[in-house]
């Protein structure tokens, strides 16, 4: 018998363990990967920790994967063994909900997250469908490639899809999983790029990303210091704090945008005073298909944007969930196969 290795979690709020899982045939329409990298990612802690009839135990959780397609299943067109793949957020739509009907598949009523529709990339093999495939361009590795399906393509696409055009005055605010790879974006798009950050910790290495401006949020206020570079077109939202995200409103220019993408529960602090006279717009962006993660890595591979990594081998799944965690991984862990 063949044999794979996934991480999973046998009951809600479990800690993982390594098992040993028959190898998987793919069915139609699908392709099994050979898995290199997977990213952890935060958004999988709420699978492991929240009880919910749509989250079937064991669970293998993964939803930033990367390596090259093994087997075929029937029926599969314009992808072979061999390819390299990214597997992200966007894990395949239904084809039959009222968004996908209109294209808008991203907006699926029942999109498939791999890792809770089907078992995702904490594996060193995976099963997932076509939709979901995203090719890995050359020059990027694996490990760089994984975090680019969900903290990369929801950075990228927040900012490819906003109001801002190039040499426009755009802002992100926090410095972390998101946020460093916005600063990247925002900088190699060719925005006047300012970053935001509580403290004078993150600023050298935020220049060092592209930032052409720092604000320390817990020095000064960050509407003010926009408005003094000139108001931002966009404020590009990552970090988790709707505070620290209402606080920058002020600061947008006439029509300018705050782009929320760092998910939180917190209600926003907003007048529509503070709207309605300079046109400004409040938004949020979700992540992006399996096309458009192709586009990010693309982008990513062509302009030198890199995610910050700490890498882990599979069986040290624990430490690297916790690590991701307690927020202290800089900035995104990625579990490596190998071995
Ligand atoms: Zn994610
Ligand atoms: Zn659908």
């Amino acid at each position: 018998m063949s044999v794979m290795r996934v991480a999973q979690v046998a009951e809600p709020r479990g800690s993982f363990e390594v098992v040993e899982r028959e190898l998987p045939e793919p069915g139609p329409g699908h392709v099994r990967i050979a898995v290199e990298a997977s990213g952890v990612c935060h958004t999988d802690s709420v699978f492991v920790q929240t009880p919910s009839p749509a989250v079937r135990f064991p669970l293998v959780t993964g939803h930033e994967v990367a390596g090259r397609i093994d087997s075929v299943g029937e029926g599969v067109v314009g992808w072979a063994v061999g390819t390299r793949v990214e597997v992200g957020w966007f894990g395949g739509q239904c084809g039959h909900c009222r968004p996908c009907r209109q294209g808008d598949f991203i907006s699926c009523e029942n999109l498939k997250v791999p890792g809770l529709a089907y078992d995702g990339g904490y594996a060193t093999h995976m099963v997932a469908p076509v939709e979901a495939l995203a090719q890995i361009p050359e020059g990027l590795s694996a490990v760089d490639a994984a975090p680019l399906g969900c903290a990369g393509v929801t950075s990228f696409m927040g900012l490819r899809t906003s109001v801002a055009r190039a040499g426009d005055l755009v802002a992100v605010l926090g410095i972390g999983g998101l946020g460093h790879l916005g600063v990247q974006y925002a900088a190699r798009m060719g925005f006047e790029t300012v970053a935001i950050a509580r403290g004078r910790d993150k600023e050298a290495l935020a220049r060092q990303l592209g930032a052409d401006h720092y604000i320390d949020s817990s020095a000064s206020d960050p509407a003010r210091m926009l408005k003094e570079l000139g108001g931002a077109k966009v404020v590009l939202g990552t970090a988790a704090s709707a505070d620290a995200m209402s606080a920058t409103i002020d600061g947008l220019a006439p029509r300018g945008q705050l782009v929320t993408i760092g998910v939180t529960d917190q209600s926003l602090k907003v007048a529509p005073v503070q709207l309605i006279g300079t046109s400004r717009v409040v938004s949020g962006h979700p992540s992006g298909t399996a096309r458009e993660v192709e586009e990010t890595m693309a982008f990513s591979a062509r302009s030198g944007v890199r995610p910050m990594v700490e890498t882990m081998p599979l069986e040290e799944v624990n430490d690297a969930y916790a690590r991701m965690l307690s927020g202290s991984a800089r900035f995104r862990m990625v579990l490596t196969m190998d071995g």
